[in-house]
Formats: structure tokens, C-alpha cells, sequence
């Protein structure tokens, strides 16, 4: 069985602990490598490594820094195909999906080649006479991140881009599940020349994320996954005086108003519902019809649902995959069954597809209609690819139902009428809004976060506000000495 073992100091450190975790191969349900699983021991020697590396890093001109990321850049552009691969083999999405995610990861470095721009200070001349006032920003010093399975390669970039940009050392705690993608990344990182300490990996359970959580020298913590784990880790985080900004789960829903084109709505509806197995975290969970639309809507959907293509990853034509382990496939299709006996109506059941029968672990698309918001495939974010139906009346009641619901990741509003598109921007309680567009993940230059129980922590993650959690402010008042203006003034400093 292959080993995946910690990346720490620039290079491959065999864990010790006795504890390892098991990798799957999704679509063909094998079990391909084990990862090992750190003690609070080795996390702290690995927290050594980047405390140590930080003094250097945080020195290291601008230029050099943007360098590295354009090194990066270039590496990942050439070996985009083998990153995909690997996310594809651990994961189980198709490699068109892993490559659309190392696209939008990549976005990330490019936004990093800007840091000298990004941490441009302001400057006043003259705030009082002979003062000048000049703001910098600073980097933290040892910062972690802590990340989900759904996007192996694509959210640890979202992390340490901005983090190590910034001049910040960094330590990536991913996914038990599908660590491989970060590794491979770890290589390309050290051959674009990011110096040894600056960037560690330690693989992990709780054991692992509760060392990065009590240790003393780590100062930001930056999590992505489901929203008792994102709640847990702000609350313990921020106890322990760290600065914390952990994105958590979603439910999101995509509204059509009855103006809107149905089979554009509908084509989004497939796409959003089902790509990734309905394994994003900006996947369209529940539609919502508005009107007398219903009918027509979820006829249009259930259409489409024959010619979408489940396989392997790596399957020609292939177009959704299987889900990241059996008891997660299981969870999900569960939710047909609690459906069903709380009142919806399954229109299509993935478990009568034939993938289910394989050793992967596959489950057909499924679409569930006349959910309900007390029913438990409306509660629950199910992440996997079983879309719901629900109906109102009324845009005032589809909004009440997104803006009543404890999540506030992703929405989509679907219509051809620009006034209430604008209406909705304006008054939907959720942090990132499609037009028309279903899912509507920020370009990197922007930031990514949602509201509510989506996000525990004020900064969203990458773009702007990914510089300025990686940050802290400084305050600079100076005055060239001039012997004739100096006296004794006990008086508070007030401009002159
Ligand atoms: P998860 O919460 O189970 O795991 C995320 C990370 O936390 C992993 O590194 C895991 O090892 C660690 N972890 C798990 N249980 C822990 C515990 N008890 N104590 C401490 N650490 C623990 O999430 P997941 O299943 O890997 O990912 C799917 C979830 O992530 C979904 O809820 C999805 O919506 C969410 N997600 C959110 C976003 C976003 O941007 N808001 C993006 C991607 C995924």
C-alpha cells in the first residue's frame, strides 16, 4: 500500500505516531493508499519548521515573493493534467471537473504575482506640520489551513497563495480523505523556488486540527468544511486568541421566476445540481419554482437526466463521478428514502441506474419534487446528487424561504426582468448571488464567503479580504527631527 506521508522542512517526513487513515479510490471502491494521521507532537515540530523559516520569508522583497508565484504558475500550467489526475483518482470527479477546479485554484497564484501591488500602503504628507502618517501591512507569522475533501487542489490554494504572498509561513492541514493533490503540490511549490519551512503539510484527524488550534505560535487559522466542524473550530480557534475565518456548509437554492427562459433554467438546474456529484459547497441543492412554473420545470429537468453520463473519473464521457466513500453515497441516498416517506415525490432514484451496482461508490442522479421546508432533504445540506423541487407562490415567499434558511452560502435568481433581479441583490440574506448564473463562485480579484451559518469570522476568503486576513495593520507617524519646534508638551498630540 502506498504511503502519504508529511511534507515538512521542504521534504517528505515519514510519520511516527502509529496512526495512519485509509485512501479510496472512489470509483472503484479500492482502497489505494494509507496517510498518516499526526500527534500534537509532530504538528508542533512542524510549527518549529515555519517559525523558523518565517524570519527570512517575511524579509524576502516583494519581488522575489511574486517571482515564486509566477515560477508556480507556469508548473502548474504544465502539470495540470497530473494534478488532475490525482484529484480525479482520490476525489472520484471527472478530469474535466478536476481541471475546471486547478483553473480556478491557478487564479489564485495569479492573483499572488500582484503582492507587490496588493500590500501598496497609504500615504499622507503633512497631517500636522512637519508629520508625515504612512500605513504598511504586515504578515502574521505562522498561519494554518485546514481543508475539506471536495476541492483538494483548488481550497488549499485559496489559502496559502495570499497567505505566503504576504510573508506568511504556512501549514496545510487537508482532507484525510484525498491528501494526495497537496503533496504533488507541495513539489511544485519548492521547484518554483518557495524556500524550505515556508510551506509544510501534516496530514491528520481531529488530533492533528486540535494541535493547530492550542498551539501557541500559530496566529490565523483558516478553515473550509461543514458547518459543525467551521463552528467548532472558530469558537476554540478565537478562544485560544488566534484569528479565524471558517466557512461552513450550504443549502442553496436557485430561484426561477416564472418570466424566466425554462430551459436555460433548466439546463443550469442539471449543471449545478450534479456536477461534482452535487459535492460543492456552491452546488444548486433546491430549486425553487415560483408560480405555476413547477410542472413545466421539473419536466424539463427530469428530460435531461438520462443523458447525463456517470462514470470513473478518467470514463470518455464521462460526466459526473461517484462520491468520495460508501458511507457518504449511503447518507445520501437516504435522503430518497426520508423523502419519500415524509411526502415528496421521487421523480428519479439514482439507485435504479446501473453504476449503483458497481464497486465504486456511485449513485445515479436523483430529483425529488414537492419538498417540502420541513422534510429533511430540505433541511439537511446533502451534498450529493439528489436535487430537490419546492415550490411557492410568490418571489416575496422564495425570498422569505432563502432568507429563513440558516445558510447563506450560494443563491441563483433565474428571470429575464432587471428589476427584480436588482430587488434580490438587494435584500437576499446570502453572500454570493447568481444573475441567471448558477453558480456563482467569485473570480479570485473578488472574495469568497458566505453569511450566516456559511461563515464564522468577519473576512471572506481570497482576493482582497484573503490580503487582509493574512495581514495586520501598522500605523506609522513620523516627523524629521527639527530642533527648533521641540519643547516639553505633556498635552494629548493634537494636529498643528
Ligand atoms: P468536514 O468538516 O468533515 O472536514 C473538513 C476538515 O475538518 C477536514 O480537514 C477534516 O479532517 C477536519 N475535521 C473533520 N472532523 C473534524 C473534527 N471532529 N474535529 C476537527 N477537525 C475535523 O468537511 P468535508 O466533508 O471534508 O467537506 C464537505 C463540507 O465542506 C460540506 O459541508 C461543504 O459545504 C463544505 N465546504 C464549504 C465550502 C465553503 O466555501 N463554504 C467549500 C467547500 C466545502
Amino acid at each position: 500500500m502506498e504511503r502519504i506521508s508529511h511534507w515538512i522542512g521542504g521534504k517528505v517526513v515519514p510519520g511516527e505516531s502509529g496512526r495512519t487513515g485509509p485512501v479510496f479510490n472512489p470509483a472503484t471502491g479500492q482502497q489505494t493508499h494509507e496517510v498518516d494521521f499526526a500527534s500534537a507532537e509532530e504538528m508542533d515540530a512542524a510549527v518549529q519548521t515555519a517559525k523558523e523559516a518565517f524570519a527570512s520569508w517575511r524579509s524576502t522583497s516583494l519581488s522575489k515573493r511574486a517571482d515564486v508565484f509566477f515560477r508556480l504558475r507556469e508548473l502548474l500550467e504544465q502539470t495540470k493534467p497530473e494534478l488532475a489526475r490525482i484529484v480525479s483518482e482520490q476525489h472520484g470527479k471527472v478530469i474535466s471537473d478536476a481541471m475546471g477546479e486547478v483553473q480556478r485554484g491557478l487564479e489564485n497564484i495569479e492573483y499572488a504575482t500582484a503582492i507587490p501591488n496588493l500590500l501598496k500602503g497609504g500615504f499622507s504628507e503633512q497631517v500636522s506640520t512637519g508629520i508625515d502618517v504612512y500605513s504598511i501591512r504586515q504578515p502574521l507569522g505562522v498561519v494554518a489551513g485546514i481543508t475539506p475533501f471536495n476541492f483538494p487542489a483548488m481550497v488549499p490554494m485559496w489559502m496559502f497563495a495570499n497567505a505566503i504572498a504576504c510573508g506568511n509561513t504556512f501549514i496545510l492541514k487537508p482532507s484525510e480523505k484525498d491528501p494526495g493533490a497537496s503533496m504533488f503540490v507541495a513539489q511544485l511549490l519548492k521547484d518554483a523556488g518557495v524556500p524550505d519551512g515556508v510551506f509544510n503539510i501534516v496530514h491528520g484527524d481531529k488530533v492533528a486540527v486540535d494541535a493547530i488550534l492550542h498551539h501557541p505560535d500559530i496566529a490565523a487559522v483558516s478553515f473550509v468544511g461543514s458547518t459543525p466542524i467551521a463552528r467548532y473550530i472558530y469558537t476554540t480557534g478565537t478562544a485560544n486568541g488566534k484569528r479565524v475565518q471558517a466557512l461552513g456548509g450550504a443549502k442553496n437554492h436557485m430561484i426561477v421566476l416564472p418570466d424566466a427562459d425554462l430551459d436555460m433554467a433548466a439546463d443550469a438546474a442539471v449543471s449545478a445540481g450534479y456536477g461534482s456529484a452535487g459535492e460543492r459547497c456552491m452546488a444548486v441543492s433546491m430549486v425553487v419554482a415560483v408560480g405555476d412554473i413547477g410542472d413545466e420545470l421539473v419536466a424539463k429537468i427530469a428530460e435531461r437526466l438520462p443523458s447525463v453520463k456517470v462514470g470513473a473519473g478518467d470514463e470518455p464521457g464521462a460526466e459526473m463521478g461517484p462520491l468520495v466513500t460508501r458511507e457518504h453515497r449511503d447518507k445520501v441516498a437516504g435522503y430518497l428514502d426520508s423523502g419519500a416517506q415524509q411526502g415528496a415525490t421521487i421523480v428519479r432514484d439514482g439507485r435504479e441506474d446501473p453504476v449503483f451496482e458497481r464497486d465504486g461508490f456511485f449513485l445515479g442522479v436523483s430529483l425529488i419534487d414537492h419538498v417540502t421546508p420541513d422534510m429533511d432533504a430540505y433541511r439537511d445540506e446533502i451534498f450529493g446528487p439528489v436535487l430537490g423541487v419546492t415550490r411557492v407562490a410568490t418571489y416575496d415567499d422564495a425570498v422569505r424561504m432563502v432568507n429563513d434558511n440558516p445558510y447563506g452560502n450560494g443563491v441563483a435568481l433565474f428571470t429575464r426582468d432587471g428589476g427584480a433581479a436588482r430587488q434580490f441583490q438587494f435584500e437576499v440574506n446570502v453572500g454570493m448571488v447568481g444573475v441567471n448564473v448558477p453558480i456563482p463562485v467569485p473570480v479570485a480579484y473578488y472574495s469568497f464567503g458566505g453569511w450566516k451559518a456559511s461563515l464564522f469570522g468577519d473576512n471572506h476568503m481570497y482576493g482582497p479580504e484573503g490580503v487582509n486576513f493574512y495581514t495586520k495593520g501598522k500605523v506609522v507617524t513620523q516627523r524629521w527631527p527639527d530642533p527648533s519646534t521641540s519643547r516639553v508638551d505633556l498635552g494629548f498630540p493634537r494636529t498643528r
